[in-house]
């Protein structure tokens, strides 16, 4: 009823205020307080940094009995539980690192109402005491944080997860179940409503763009990355800042190279011990070490707000994976800059690890073709953002309101795309009209390449190979390779066979990428991956058909507002 509602938003700003000291709710936290305090479900899909956590925290302290906390990594549950307990609010956590006797104190002291909120990892869920525990304790509210965990339709599926569902049908009490998350596509968001059973949840995706960031693509040899990170951060050794690796023994080569040069940098992955890692995590939160090179294994909790920049040493595996990682930049809402290293090798790396994941499980063929299927997808978006002139922060809030629709040029690169206009090859396109300012493609000058030649000449390969045969092998054709192993399969008798000889085997092979990711033609994923048509192919043997290429033309005078970087030789 309304008096009520007025008086919980009342008591809800005010704890805001009391305990935390801010004044106001940011986007969507006030709906999903209003909601928890109603006793109404929700799913909150909100960006790292935009503030979860006092979406259930506040409730927690006004609602009458305990909240209990579901949360995958421990160094998360410390954090939040120290921090609370800083502002007044009594919070305690049980997990592994803790003896019989210390879990029994907690949970007596929980059981008591001494405890407010209550942290716990998943597979703890499972255990006997916990399930007597939740039976006959009263529980408010249950908060499932990243809970895209849940889902196998995500990068970060956690199989124990899946008892939370479980867990929660088994209560004697209907606790009010919030699930929350930085990541989500539309797959991900109905498999949690489902898994989790959410009941008419409300269900709210705050903005995902975060105007404080710089996006930056830079596509350069893999030979030269390391020396361009070396550069930036040697150019900003007095910033805090993240780069990710693909590798474990890449972050430790690059971590070395960076102390080498007189920047304290750690290396972080997984591959390392626990006290190793807590060390290098304390070194880095700290500014004791500037700088962190990691693997992806690094980074889920950690709130640090000072991070000036998230450099990318390779093309991550999807956009979620890309914005949750970047996004650790500029927490406190400061210019902050996020740069992406790639080329054409980090697609064929991905492509590659993508298959070997869908390999080792106990799914079955079909269940693994799905997964399969789905991390493509992921990864086409990921390859369509690196490719992209449009302007990367429109590419990104397209892609989060609907990831099917993202890769499909926008309105004003299609028509580039299709009109056979009196720009010449090589001429600089005029800069984007409507730019945001801060990305890298809004400050630069594309030339626009015409490539419809070559295009045609891919096609008319694929067609004369049978959709068999990988990207190697249609470059090759192209070219007239006289390699013994093309000879062999009499490939040099095919009609496409060197119509491209005179093209650089690059740009024949950037036409062929450009190709996929606008959907001329698809790349399936198995031991030897085949080109095969796509769903635009038809296209390519219309007459009025007309492809360009754009290419920067010189790069953005870059740094925004966060200083100049230079260009390594
Ligand atoms: P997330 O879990 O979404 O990544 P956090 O919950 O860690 O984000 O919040 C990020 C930061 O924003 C924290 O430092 C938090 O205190 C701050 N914050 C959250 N809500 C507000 C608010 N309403 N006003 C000001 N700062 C806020």
């Amino acid at each position: 009823a309304e008096p009520y509602s007025a008086q919980s938003q009342q008591a809800a700003l005010d704890a805001l205020h009391r305990y935390f000291g801010y004044d106001s709710f940011r986007t969507g936290q006030a709906g999903l307080v209003d909601a928890i305090l109603a006793g109404r479900d929700v799913l909150g899909v909100m960006p790292t940094g935009a503030g979860k956590s006092i979406c259930y925290q506040i409730p927690a302290t006004l609602l009458p009995d305990l909240t209990i906390v579901i949360s995958p990594l421990i160094s998360l549950m410390r954090d939040q539980v120290d921090a609370l307990n800083d502002l007044g609010i009594p919070a305690a956590y049980i997990n592994t690192t803790q003896d019989m006797d210390e879990q029994g104190m907690v949970l007596a002291q929980a059981a008591r109402g001494d405890v407010k909120l209550l942290y716990v990892a998943p597979e703890r869920l499972e255990t006997e005491r916990m399930r007597s525990f939740a039976a006959r304790v009263p529980i408010s509210l249950i908060t499932v944080d990243e809970a895209h965990c849940v889902s196998q339709w995500g990068q970060d599926f956690r199989s124990s997860y899946l008892g939370i569902g479980e867990f929660i049908a088994a209560l004697p009490s209907c606790p009010t179940v919030a699930a929350f998350t930085a990541t989500a596509t539309q797959h991900v968001r109905r498999d949690i409503v489902a898994l989790l059973n959410l009941q008419h949840p409300q269900v709210t995706v705050t903005g995902f763009d975060r105007p404080n960031l710089f996006f930056d693509i830079l596509r350069m040899p893999t030979n030269t990355k390391n020396v361009w990170i070396a550069n930036y951060v040697i150019d900003h050794a007095d910033e805090s800042g993240i780069v990710y690796c693909a590798t474990r023994k890449e972050t430790e080569a690059l971590a070395g190279l960076l102390s080498e040069r007189g920047v304290p940098a750690v290396a972080y992955h997984g591959g390392m011990s626990a006290q190793n890692r807590n060390d290098a995590q304390r070194a880095f939160v700290t500014d004791a070490a500037p700088v962190v090179v990691a693997t992806n294994a690094f980074g889920m909790g950690i709130d640090k707000s000072n991070v000036r920049y998230v450099i990318h040493h390779n093309m991550p595996e999807s956009i979620e994976a890309y914005y949750q990682e970047a996004g650790r930049a500029g927490r406190d809402g400061e210019p902050s800059r996020c740069t992406l290293l790639w080329n054409d090798s980090d697609i064929v790396t991905r492509r590659r690890l993508l298959d070997m994941d869908s390999q080792n499980d106990r799914m079955s063929e079909d269940e693994r073709e799905v997964v399969r299927l789905s991390h493509r997808r992921l990864l086409d978006a990921m390859i369509g953002y690196c490719r992209t002139t449009e302007c990367l922060h429109a590419y990104m809030t397209r892609y989060f309101a609907d990831p099917d629709a993202a890769q499909s040029a926008p309105p004003q690169d299609e028509s580039s795309h299709a009109a056979a206009d009196n720009q010449t090859s090589n001429d600089p396109a005029p800069a984007k009209p409507n730019g945001c300012g801060n990305c890298a493609n809004c400050l630069s000058t594309f030339a626009t390449i015409d490539v419809t030649d070559i295009a045609r000449s891919i096609s008319r390969c694929v067609h004369d190979l049978n959709q068999s045969f990988g990207m190697g092998k249609i470059v090759a054709v192209l070219r007239g390779s006289k390699t013994q192993d093309l000879l062999a399969r009499h490939l040099d008798s095919c009609p496409s066979y060197g119509v491209l000889e005179q093209v650089p085997q690059a740009r024949v092979r950037d036409v062929l990428n450009q190709m996929t990711t606008d959907g001329f033609l698809t790349v399936s994923e198995g031991r030897l991956p085949v080109v095969h048509f796509g769903p635009r192919a038809a296209a390519t043997a219309s007459s009025d058909f007309h492809y360009e290429i754009k290419r920067v033309e010189r790069p953005a005078a870059v740094g925004g507002r966060t200083g100049q970087v230079k260009q390594s030789g």
